[in-house]
């Protein structure tokens, strides 16, 4: 039977889609340092192919290992010889996959016959592209498309422009799908961007927001990792760049970034999922929007969306040290998270990268940071790891919904203490 299904899903896919038939989501919760110690040195097994979701950190956080069939077996009798409680988050991912690919599909054909967007669901890049060209054409006075440059793949990388006029006013920068994979990301700034579109002239605290300031968002930051994770592998983080002297493609683009590179938390290995680049700036994407935000040169704020762990960090990543505005990035973000859990009750953790999750280096609001971006801000969006980055598309409008509201009291904030 099992062997049918996979030919049949072959067949379905149409191409080489890495299957994920019988692999395990397990959530492990070490009790010990030891413990922790036995699990990072699971990380070093790279016959396992295991797929940190959340790497092995510290004893007060949970650890996420999709576990692919052919290793569950090892896994499991090393968890339990070893007394690490787990638990089964998902069963078998293929069929999570499997029915995210059906709900897609579905909508693809009521979007066809309706000829409108659904902005509670997951899409590909061409119809998030298309979709930005009819927003534009809906809101020409408002909406612009920015073309930063292309990707390694050589796709152009869009941001959306919100401006009511004047040179250069400061700026508000947003980015989401950095990391291909974490497609709840993506799908909330598309859902942002109508909201903004929509809100202006309607909403008296946005209008007066895009009347003193431009926002800059760019949905698909990673667009040839996107196109992946629909044509070869729902997993893929990473860019999809060659690397001289390896068969593994692609480069984390959050460990990158000119602001510790290369340090901890960041790994030198090419297949690894957080390999951070033979150089700072290596991957053109991330090149891109350094050129854009140092050339425009009034940029306020940096804020970059990710997912999942509910949780909205500031600087620095790749130290533990505070960052001078700590104080004040830490009341900002607590009264963002005040205003997002209003909404639904979602609870979300504040705090330094480095203090709340771990030390990792090369990432994107280090280095605005450093570069005199004061509101650096990084999202991590639902959930807490019942689905981690397979979230049900059901769940997109009320993610992207109660972010919003976090957003814009950050936007608020950047905009009242002018600096
Ligand atoms: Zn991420």
């Amino acid at each position: 039977m099992r062997g049918v299904l996979f030919f049949f899903a072959l067949l379905v896919a149409g191409h080489c889609q890495t299957l994920f038939i019988g692999d395990q989501v397990l959530r492990i919760t070490v009790k010990s340092e030891e413990q922790l110690g036995l699990l990072q040195s699971l990380e070093e097994e790279q016959d396992l192919e295991l797929d940190f979701w959340l790497h092995p950190i510290s004893s007060d956080l949970p650890v996420d290992i999709r576990v692919p069939f052919a290793s569950l077996q090892t896994v499991k009798v090393f968890l339990e010889s070893n007394d690490i409680p787990y638990s089964v988050m998902i069963k078998d991912v293929q069929e999570v996959l499997d029915k995210e690919q059906s709900d897609m599909e579905a909508n693809t054909m009521r979007e066809r016959n309706s000829k409108s967007f659904n902005f509670g669901a997951y899409h590909t890049l061409e119809t998030i592209y298309n979709w930005m060209d009819t927003l534009v054409a809906d809101h020409p006075s408002l909406v612009s498309k920015v073309n930063i440059g292309s990707s390694y793949e050589n796709r152009p990388m869009y941001a959306l422009k919100f401006s009511t006029g004047g040179d250069k006013r400061p700026a508000i920068w947003i980015d989401a799908g950095i990391h291909s994979r974490e497609w709840v990301s993506q799908a909330t700034a598309v859902w942002t961007a109508n909201k903004i579109a929509t809100d202006y002239g309607r909403d008296a605290s946005l209008t007066s927001l895009l009347n003193n300031m431009d926002i800059y968002l760019m949905i698909v930051t990673n667009p040839d990792g996107y196109v992946f994770t629909h044509t070869g592998n729902r997993m893929w983080r990473k860019t999809r760049s060659r690397i001289s002297g390896s068969s593994c493609r692609g480069v984390d683009p959050n460990r990158n970034w000119d602001a510790g590179f290369g340090g901890p938390g960041a790994s030198k290995n090419p297949c690894s999922d957080s390999y951070h680049g033979p150089s700072a700036h290596s991957e053109v994407e991330v090149q891109n929007v350094v050129d854009l935000i140092k050339s425009h040169g009034n940029f306020k704020a940096f804020i970059s969306i990710h997912a999942y762990s509910q949780l909205l960090m500031y600087p620095y990543g790749y130290s533990c040290n505070d960052v001078p505005d700590a104080p004040e990035l830490d009341s900002v973000g607590r009264s963002a998270v005040k205003a997002l859990s209003s909404l639904y009750g979602t609870r979300y953790q504040v705090g330094s990268i480095c203090k709340i999750i771990y030390q990792a280096s090369g990432g994107s609001i280090d280095w605005s940071y450093n570069h005199g971006i004061k509101y650096s801000f990084a999202f991590e969006l639902r959930d807490t790891g019942r689905y981690g980055f397979l979230l049900p598309a059901n769940q997109i409008i009320p993610t992207a919904s109660e972010t919003w509201l976090a957003l814009k009291n950050i936007m608020e904030y950047v905009r009242d203490h002018p600096y």
